[in-house]
């Protein structure tokens, strides 16, 4: 009776590394140039639920349809013809196959982020009839840049905008009225700017508390925010005095919209702590010229109309006169 014959070593050999292959934590698909599935791994079956018998033999896109056959191709064809490899992150594209994950609730993440590599598999005769998908799940990496980046904006977002407002903060404000009088050119668009200032607010912190003053300074920016348009640059300047910059208009025009906004406020009626009040608001308005050498003297020029409006009698609008 013949003797039975162990394994060759290298088929022991082969046998190893499909295991260790069907074992590793990354997906790996082995495709022929027909994207039919040759080789489909634990990691694959485990996160697609999809057994090795459901999938060998299948085209890549009948499987999964979410995935783009479009983008693929042009990639995978890259792989086939330049037998060069080619890599893909989650922040190109979130994913190849839409996996659910199986963390804790994350709250950013409905399924697992990957990045993924694609690389050819050169046959004995050199040439290129196979590639190789490489799937790596960088959910976690991903959860956690993504709250970075969600983070750092928000604090952005504080750092430039009055808590009781939210409209731009005196330091931001100022930052963009530099930025607009640095692009000012004359001869391409005029740029204007509006100061105005809660008359007698003193009387209604003295009268009726500081909460009621604090919502009369809502209700300006309020209205303030509903009349400007996205292009305007409005901010809390100091206490209850506000600036609105407003680009591409000229000294009459913003007294039109300073006039509207003087008369929209005198009909409001803001209702605090049991209280009903009425208030008004003096405006000034500068339009930006030659003589002006730094945004200062912009300010200046609106606020000493602003004064003059207070001084011939409150809820009025004057325009600067150079
Ligand atoms: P005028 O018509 O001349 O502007 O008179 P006024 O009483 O408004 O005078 P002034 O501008 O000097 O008054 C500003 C007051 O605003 C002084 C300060 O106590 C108050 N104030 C500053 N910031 C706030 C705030 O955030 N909330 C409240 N409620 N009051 C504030
Ligand atoms: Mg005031
Ligand atoms: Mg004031």
């Amino acid at each position: 009776m013949a003797k039975r014959a162990n394994p060759p070593e290298n088929m022991k050999d082969i046998h190893w590394h499909m295991d260790i292959l069907h074992n590793i934590d990354v997906g790996l698909i082995v495709l022929n140039e027909r994207y039919e599935i040759e080789m489909w791994n634990n990691f694959m079956q485990n996160h697609s639920g999809k057994p090795p018998e459901s999938v060998l033999g299948a085209n890549l896109f009948s499987v999964f349809p979410e995935l783009s056959e479009e983008w693929f191709c042009h990639k995978a064809q890259t792989v086939f013809v330049l037998h060069n490899a080619t890599f893909t992150t989650w922040e190109q594209r979130p994913y190849l196959f839409r996996f659910p994950h199986y963390r804790p609730i994350t709250g950013t993440a409905d399924y697992m982020y990957q990045n993924s590599t694609i690389f050819p598999l050169v046959n004995t005769k050199g040439e290129v009839d196979h590639i190789c998908v490489i799937i790596y799940d960088v959910t976690d990496t991903a959860v956690n840049k993504i709250a970075q980046q969600h983070a750092n904006k928000q604090l952005q977002n504080l750092s430039r905008t009055d808590h009781l407002t939210s409209l731009f903060n005196r330091g931001y404000w100022e930052l963009r009225l530099i930025q607009e009088f640095k692009r000012y050119d004359r001869y391409e668009s005029p740029s204007s700017l509006i100061m105005l200032d809660i008359d007698h607010f003193k009387k209604i912190n003295d009268n009726y508390g500081h909460t009621v003053g604090d919502e009369a300074i809502r209700c300006v920016s309020r209205v303030i925010k509903e009349q400007v348009r996205d292009l305007d640059i409005a901010g809390r300047y100091g206490g209850e005095e506000f600036g609105i910059i407003l680009t591409s208009t000229n000294g009459d025009g913003a007294c039109v919209i300073a006039e509207r906004l003087r008369s929209i406020i005198e009909k409001q009626t803001v209702y605090a702590e049991g209280h009903e009040i009425h208030f008004t608001i003096s405006l000034g308005v500068a339009e930006l010229n030659d003589h002006m050498h730094d945004h200062r003297q912009w300010i200046e020029k609106a606020d000493h109309a602003l004064y003059k409006s207070k001084e011939s009698g409150r809820n009025r609008c004057t325009l600067s006169a150079d």
